[in-house]
């Protein structure tokens, strides 16, 4: 679109869908305030921008100015940030529409959107049951029909997760791909803003746009953004590996049906197809549950009552202020997740978790190069061991929510680019299909989802 009158159609609609959603508790803006700023956007957005009037959520993680930004936390409770994410200031200069924030696990910790202050988000088929996470506030919104993209971010795959669990597609960039500013830090090392859309195009028009060099990230790479590749006639010339790791003896028959059924597709598309081993995939979880944990205590400790958001007080000394704000102010996910990362990072226990985890990621990464030295040109798998959980099955349980990450974490410990897609259903609830490609070569990881989507029976029983 191009015309004012389209802009502000398009503002009011999203504005009516996603007052809608509203049961899923998948978007944090009130609805008076969300229909207001889009109806002000609509008519200040640039009309010769590439996303014209696309209306864009952003997980509440994302800095903006429009809305407050509060991780889904107590301890940020009423924050409204002074500057904006880069990402965000982006998708504006392209004329997009920043649709509200949306929910998602405290400080992005989290496998389900449960551990969010301001209640769970519902699975947008099956109220009983979680959208993924930490990102599933996005998902959602665009499962449903709300937005047709949304922003999410990754950590060890917060974006693809989601994505699988509620049927769009989802993909987590390179590191380095897009810039990290005013994204709400959690750990560093593996943070990154990623995309999710109802289809690959409206997920990767997204992605061109919020990607590129960004002299206020040092850790972001001086690249141009992305180019959007074309829809392939076929997958020939592709070599796509299928890493045995990810298919355990114990794997749902019905996803590795699923799974099957898109290796057959590879195979029909012209693509060559060859089994690999990512050897150290068994000590993916261990590592990244001792490296994202130590990350996020250090990045944690800025929020003390001094800084930002609110101060629980009362407090008769400095100490006393930091021990009320941190105690109340945070939840029980991301307190476990404190102490676990203080625990890894004291001196006596350095060298036997933290050191021994970085050298593992090394080696994991190492995995993937081999891989791909040999040939491979991308790797598939399914994005997680299972469709959506129900609310409330894994909460008890940290390591089994944690483990709901297997098939994700790998990417981000090894910094490469993924994307996850629909390959099909079970028992009616979506599962996802990955893949997980070079650095900085997300174009063929989106010619290959291209060619996967056009011919994928999505919503068909695995
Ligand atoms: N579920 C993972 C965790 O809890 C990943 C989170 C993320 O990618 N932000 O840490």
């Amino acid at each position: 679109m191009s015309d004012p009158s389209e802009a502000l159609a398009s503002a009011k609609a999203a504005a009516d869908r996603l007052v809608k959603a509203k049961r899923l508790n998948a978007c944090l803006t009130a609805p008076k305030d969300l229909r207001k700023s889009l109806l002000a956007q609509a008519q200040g957005a640039h009309p010769s921008g590439v996303l014209y009037g696309m209306p864009v959520a952003v997980k509440d993680n994302i800095c903006t100015l429009e809305f407050t930004t509060t991780c889904g936390s107590k301890i940020l409770e009423g924050y409204r940030s002074p500057y904006e994410a880069t990402a965000v200031a982006k998708l504006r200069a392209a004329g997009a529409l920043i649709a509200g924030k949306s929910n998602c696990d405290e400080f992005a910790m989290g496998s389900s959107t449960e551990h969010s202050v301001y209640g769970r988000t519902l699975h947008p088929f099956d109220k009983a049951r979680v959208p993924g996470g930490s990102s599933g506030g996005s998902a959602a919104l665009v499962a449903a029909g709300a937005v047709p993209a949304a922003l999410g971010s990754e950590t060890g795959g917060s974006v693809r997760q989601p994505a699988s669990f509620c049927g769009v597609v989802g993909i987590k960039p390179t590191y380095g791909r897009v810039s990290r500013y005013g994204l709400v830090a959690f750990g560093s090392s593996l943070d990154q803003i990623g995309v999710l859309g109802r289809s690959v195009h409206d997920a990767a028009r997204v992605l061109s746009v919020i990607s590129g060099r960004d002299p206020k990230d040092s850790t972001c790479e001086d690249r141009d953004p992305l180019r959007l590749p074309t829809v392939p006639e076929s997958l020939q010339g592709f070599v796509i590996g299928i890493p045995k790791e990810y298919f355990p003896p114990d794997l749902d028959p019905a996803v590795r049906r699923a799974c099957d059924r898109v290796i057959r597709l590879f195979r029909e598309q012209g693509a060559a197809v060859r089994e690999v081993s990512l050897p150290h995939t068994p000590y993916a979880v261990a590592t990244y549950y001792i490296i994202a944990p130590a990350e996020a205590s250090s990045n944690l400790a800025r929020y003390d009552g001094a800084r930002y958001g609110p101060r629980f007080d009362g407090a008769v000394d400095v100490r006393a202020l930091y021990r009320a704000t941190r105690g109340q102010g945070f939840g029980a996910e991301v307190r476990r997740r404190i102490l676990v990362g203080t625990y890894v990072l004291s001196s006596g226990y350095y060298d036997a978790y933290y050191r021994k985890a970085q050298q593992m990621r090394a080696l994991i990464a190492q995995d993937f190069r081999t891989a791909f030295d040999r040939g491979v040109d991308l790797l598939f798998t399914p994005t997680t061991p299972t469709a959506a959980f129900k609310a409330g099955e894994k909460l008890a349980d940290p390591v089994a929510m944690y483990l709901s990450d297997i098939f994700t974490v790998t990417a981000n410990l090894a910094g490469l680019p993924a994307l996850s897609l629909p390959i099909g259903r079970i028992k009616g609830l979506p599962i996802g299909g990955q893949f997980i490609g070079q650095a900085f070569l997300e174009d063929e990881l989106i010619e290959a989802a291209y060619a996967v989507e056009r011919v994928v029976p999505a919503t068909t029983e695995a």
